[in-house]
């Protein structure tokens, strides 16, 4: 067996579908979000304005978090030292799931390391606890849930994107007194829609089901206190299970589920995800303590991030680009083709400093290949301006190479 020869050919498989994954090596510039300098291939350096990063509102950088992090490593030191069960419970991490309780106005949460592992470790332990469950997943749901819901090892049904009629038409299906849960997210990060979360808990409440909501891409940014969608549609409460990030909006990492204490003990004690890994370290729980605090109090800073993501979408659409109807925080930009989305966004970091890579398959179907821009509050009109006069400019350019076949 020549393996050199299989990884290779793997690689050429995705490089023909011009889907080839480049990395921008980017040093962001504290005190100056949304700026950073990026390091070409050849190690020359270029200033760049980053237009996809998914820190939201900038909170990476807010002081408030930056001296709560260094506070904590000066008390505590660097790593946690373990996992949470061998001495890896910092009061650092006590304080954090105390706070995101708080937040939820739940009475437990837990930690994980990262979203990914929290969706899988929570949706696949689901059914050691409920045997016989039955799991309804939405169709867009992230890659991190799919893999949680596979390995749940149980009976799932996949209900077409938001389609609440054909989520009754499987809740209907599966008999009374059969264990159900419904897995799904306020804010579909890709497309920029949100679930019809009262639909869903009337329909959860009809069948007896219980609900897992991700409300990854809304946690610090939606709702009065910055607890994601559900608060602000007022439905906290009659959601089971709530996933969000310390990663995204947050500014930092790590991720958590609040729930009841029942359903966050019994997770803590059966998931191979969080039992088997050491915690995150003391610095990031402080910054995420102090990150959630102050977003609690600061709501201008939420509504300022909406009016600058209209304020994006009204040049866009002005300007006659295909912005896809978002009704939240993200605008993406539909190219429809994996090469021209990749050359769109190399022409815009090489010529234009802008920074926003492209989204392509596995990430999104195939043949809806976009730009996904996150304008934060620190985007101002200006970046805006100089940002549509490039892609206007390069909108023509494209369709043009398109007309020629040049992107075969
Ligand atoms: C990013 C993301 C996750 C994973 O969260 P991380 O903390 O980055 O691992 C989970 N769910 C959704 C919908 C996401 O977009």
């Amino acid at each position: 067996m020549d393996y050199k020869a299989a990884f290779e050919g793997a690689l050429e498989k995705i490089r023909s579908e011009g889907r080839y994954r480049v990395f921008a090596d980017l040093k962001r510039h504290r005190g100056e979000f949304p700026r950073a300098t990026w390091t070409k291939p050849d190690g020359s350096t270029a200033e760049v304005t980053v237009w996809c990063s998914n820190d939201y509102l900038g909170q990476g950088q807010n002081p408030v978090v930056l001296d709560a992090m260094h506070k904590a490593i000066e008390e505590a030191g660097a790593g946690s030292g373990g996992t949470r069960n061998i001495s890896g419970t910092t009061h650092y991490h006590v304080e954090l799931e105390r706070e995101l309780a708080d937040l939820h106005h739940k009475e437990a949460a837990l930690l994980f390391t990262s979203g990914y592992v929290s969706n899988e470790a929570t949706l696949s332990t689901l059914s050691k606890i409920l045997p016989g469950l039955v799991i309804l997943s939405d169709a867009l749901n992230h890659n991190s849930m799919i893999s949680g819901i596979r390995a749940a090892r149980c009976e799932r049904h996949v209900f077409r994107h938001n389609d609440l009629a054909h989520l009754e038409e499987l809740l209907a299906a599966v008999p009374h007194g059969v264990p159900k849960v419904i897995a799904f997210e306020s804010v579909y990060s890709m497309d920029g829609d949100i679930s019809d979360i009262p639909a869903t808990v009337a329909l959860a409440k009809k069948y007896g089901a219980m609900t897992y909501i991700d409300e990854v891409h809304a946690v610090g940014m939606y709702g009065p206190r910055g607890a994601g969608v559900a608060e602000r549609d007022g439905l906290m409460a009659e959601i089971d299970i709530i996933e969000g990030t310390l990663g995204k909006a947050f500014g930092v990492m790590g991720d958590y589920i609040a729930a009841d204490d029942a359903i966050c003990d019994a997770i803590r004690s059966y998931a191979d995800g969080f039992i088997f890994t050491t915690s995150i370290p003391p610095a990031l729980a402080a910054g995420a303590v102090a990150s959630i605090r102050w977003l609690k109090e600061h709501n201008e800073i939420r509504v300022a991030h909406q009016e600058r993501a209209a304020a994006l979408k009204a040049r866009m659409e002005k300007a006659g680009l295909p912005v896809m109807p978002s009704v939240c925080h993200i605008v993406p930009l539909l190219v429809g083709d994996p090469v021209h989305c990749k050359m769109i966004s190399d022409i815009l970091l090489e010529e234009h400093g802008i920074y926003v890579q492209p989204i392509n398959y596995p990430t999104v179907p195939r043949g809806t290949e976009r730009l996904r821009f996150t304008p934060s509050p620190a985007h101002t009109d200006e970046m805006m301006d100089k940002l549509v006069a490039a892609l206007e400019e390069l909108w023509v350019h494209c369709n043009i190479k398109r007309v020629g076949g040049v992107a075969a």
